[in-house]
């Protein structure tokens, strides 16, 4: 019996991946399942001034992307000269050059997407593609000044700057690749992926800002409990199932001042506004990954969200009490 009655569920095909994810859960072997995408759907509502707080936002993505662009070029520069300094002239050195001069729009780019996605809250906004609109004129503008006006300006301020003009081995810096045909070949690809790329990373962020309509505010997210990583699929069939012998089980871990990513463990995220109408329940999963690279073993660090649905503020109450 599913003590938490009756699921919000958007529609059908929500309703049924409920049901696929239980299955998953039951056969799966893997330690960690899985991925599942935030419950939350923002609402495609907006307010006026919007649209002016996204393009101030995307200016300053842009002025930041083109900075960090600037540093990235004197650092390859840079990188350069200290071989050459040695007396190598390390011709793949060439290829570094090329993959930095068109890194660095993309770079711009991704600036654009996340001061766009960060401004959302600002501009209250919870409509993801008003975001994608703006980042995708600021995306247009960006490619353009940075490959006619920035880049040129500052390889040759890099070059001087180092004083490097030519490889040891007697190749030019500025590489065929950034001119001509092909060159402009290039340019016409990333400019489209800048198109792509900018308004993803923008509406994703706007997707992510949960907000209540009810009462106009933006959720908070609290941890509600850590639950040790042994107890995985109790707490998911307990949350997926309201399957109460399952909450019984659990192993809560006690507070401490500072978790880290190296802690194991099941964080219990609830997210709720001032009216407390609505409510998320999300799983954030951490653990360590050890891979055995011949002898070596590597570890690394990993999160990642098993765990999203909307619950009613009666199905809430009954899981405060059932992670007591
Ligand atoms: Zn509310």
């Amino acid at each position: 019996m599913d003590i938490f009655g009756s699921r919000i569920f958007r529609n059908e095909v929500h309703k049924e991946q409920h049901q696929q994810r239980i299955e998953a859960i039951k056969t799966s072997t893997e330690r960690i399942p899985d991925a599942v995408e935030t419950a939350y759907i923002p609402s495609g509502a907006t307010e006026p001034g919007a649209t002016p707080k996204f393009l101030i936002a995307g200016l300053g993505g842009t002025l930041l992307g083109i900075i960090a662009a600037v540093i990235a070029f004197y650092l390859a520069v840079g990188v350069f000269k200290i071989f050459e300094e040695v007396g190598r002239c390390l011709i793949w050195l060439y290829y570094p050059g090329v993959i930095v001069y068109y890194f660095c729009p993309v770079l711009v780019a991704v600036f654009i997407g996340l001061s766009i996605g960060w401004a959302g809250k600002w501009a209250r906004s919870r409509r993801p593609s008003q975001a994608a609109i703006v980042s995708v004129f600021w995306a247009l503008i960006a490619a353009g000044v940075t490959f006619f006006y920035v880049e040129d300006i500052i390889i040759e301020a890099a070059f001087d700057y180092w004083n490097v003009r030519d490889c040891l081995c007697g190749d030019s810096l500025s590489p065929d690749l950034m001119e001509g045909t092909m060159g402009w070949i290039v340019k016409g690809l990333i400019v489209v992926f800048n198109l792509v790329i900018a308004p993803l990373i923008a509406s994703a962020e706007i997707g992510a800002q949960k907000f209540c309509e009810e009462c106009k505010n933006y959720l908070e997210e609290t941890v509600i409990a850590r639950v040790s990583i042994h107890n995985l699929k109790d707490l998911l069939m307990g949350l997926l199932e309201g399957d109460e012998e399952r909450f019984n089980k659990l192993k809560l871990l006690p507070d401490k001042e500072a978790w880290t990513d190296k802690d194991e463990r099941l964080d219990v995220i609830h997210a709720t506004c001032p009216c407390e109408k609505t409510h998320f329940i999300e799983v954030m999963s951490y653990w360590v990954e050890v891979t055995k690279k011949g002898k070596k073993e590597q570890e690394s660090q990993e999160n990642r969200l098993i765990y999203s649905e909307e619950f009613s503020p009666e199905q809430f109450n009954k899981l405060k009490l059932l992670l007591k």
